[in-house]
């Protein structure tokens, strides 16, 4: 029920999707100019490294040493069969998860944020500023720059950091200095888009820092395909030849990336992206070049999008509250290689609750979209009495997030 790699079994390099996409990836574009951005217009932002990471077209990047060192303080990760779930289910299909909750932040995010954080110390970095919505991101990246012993501030949307004081908690427990955002205006509950406008303009200002953003971009997907690559491994060891359908919840796209990407050039398995129906993103949004954050300071990137200024309402899955979402999952969804779907808050916390009470963990609200998603499949399955087998990446646990729970449990959820 559940297949664990060795720590020499952590992937040494990661899977460039790039050279698979049907369609390649426009280029981003400059803000002022809308001219496609050169290295240069990125360097006060990223180190080379990674905007290097960015373009490449190579189909493997290597991943340092010093970052495999690290990733191995908890990966490679288990691959569970869900047999309590199919089994209260009553359904023919075999459900998989890539278990990503067992990282010291809890969730998939320290995957990027090692790398991130090793390739600007080799840079000279002492500094980096970052977004955070609930926290997860921010906790992820506190960790990693405690380890490389570099200054983190994290701007955190303000109505998160009055909700959530333990994710600020972990932050500042690995160092990380953590104000609410927006900064200028101490009245307004912030938003994930507003908060990135605050750090790019903090690093803009300083030579020292850099700023490191925990989805979107390609890089970010690039990195997190650690734990598809594994996954894809230990389904050999769990008797399966593939996956029929693979499942992640979509805020940014790099969980979904990081289980979905490796699958890409087996066109034998369907890719399927969950997300809110109150921040519809892939489902309702349109495909176009945008800003990645309500100031319009970051450059244009070619995706679906509600608009930077759209700010979602506060539901509980913060990571999903994001008005855009990767190029790479909007290519892909546009060409027609991965489908989307959405779930309202209220079917997306009943599914939480069955999972919990049939496999035991309590999973991230985000988590729980994927859930709800894979629950529905198996069900379908059911009803044709078709033998199906389901991955989905288990992306964090809920259990910082307890104040939500506790609302569906006291019927104060709003189910929308
Ligand atoms: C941040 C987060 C997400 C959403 O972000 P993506 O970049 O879309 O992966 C999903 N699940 C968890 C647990 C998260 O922390």
């Amino acid at each position: 029920m559940r297949w664990n790699l060795p720590p020499d079994r952590v992937p040494s390099a990661w899977f460039n999707v790039a050279p698979h996409l049907p369609v390649p990836l426009e280029p981003p574009l400059h803000p002022a100019t809308r001219q496609p951005v050169g290295p240069d217009d990125l360097a006060p932002l990223f180190p080379m490294p990674l905007i290097a990471q960015e373009v490449t077209t190579e189909p493997w990047v290597d991943v340092p040493g010093e970052v495999l060192d690290i990733l191995r303080l908890w990966r490679p990760t288990p691959l569970v069969r869900a047999e309590r779930l199919e089994a209260a289910l009553g359904t023919p299909a075999r459900i998989y998860y890539k278990d990503e909750s067992v990282s010291p932040a809890g969730s998939h995010k320290p995957n990027t944020a090692v790398p991130q954080a090793f390739y600007n110390r080799q840079d000279g970095i002492r500094r980096l500023t970052t977004e955070t919505g609930a926290g997860q991101w921010g906790s992820a990246l506190s960790f990693a720059s405690a380890l490389f012993g570099l200054e983190c501030k994290v701007y955190m949307v303000r109505a998160s950091y009055r909700q959530k004081p333990y994710r600020r908690v972990m932050m500042e427990v690995w160092g990380g200095e953590v104000v609410p955002s927006p900064v200028d205006d101490p009245d307004h509950p912030g938003s994930l888009g507003s908060a990135i406008s605050d750090a790019v303009r903090d690093a803009a200002g300083r030579d020292d820092s850099h700023y490191a953003l925990g989805s979107v971009l390609n890089h970010v997907l690039l990195h997190v395909t650690v734990l598809g690559l594994e996954a894809r491994e230990q389904r050999a060891l769990a008797g399966e030849a593939r996956p029929d359908v693979v499942f992640g919840c979509g805020g940014g796209g790099s969980n979904l990336g990081g289980i979905a990407l490796p699958f890409v050039p087996d066109p034998d398995v369907a890719l399927v992206a969950v997300e809110p129906t109150s921040c519809p993103t892939l489902t309702e949004g349109r495909f176009d070049y945008d800003f990645g954050d309500v100031a319009g300071m970051t450059p244009l990137l070619p995706m679906y999008t509600l608009g930077h200024e759209f700010i979602p309402p506060s539901i509980h899955a913060g990571g999903l509250r994001y008005h855009g979402d990767a190029p790479i999952i909007s290519s892909l969804v546009r060409a027609g290689r991965m489908r989307a779907v959405a779930y309202p808050q209220g079917k997306v916390f009943e599914a939480a609750v069955q999972f919990a009470r049939t496999q035991g963990a309590i999973p991230a609200p985000e988590t729980s979209h994927a859930i709800r998603a894979v629950i529905d499949e198996a069900l379908a399955a059911k009803e044709s009495g078709e033998e199906r087998v389901i991955l989905f990446n288990y992306s964090g646990h809920g259990l910082l997030d307890l104040g939500a729970y506790d609302d569906y449990l006291t019927g104060q959820l709003d189910q929308v």
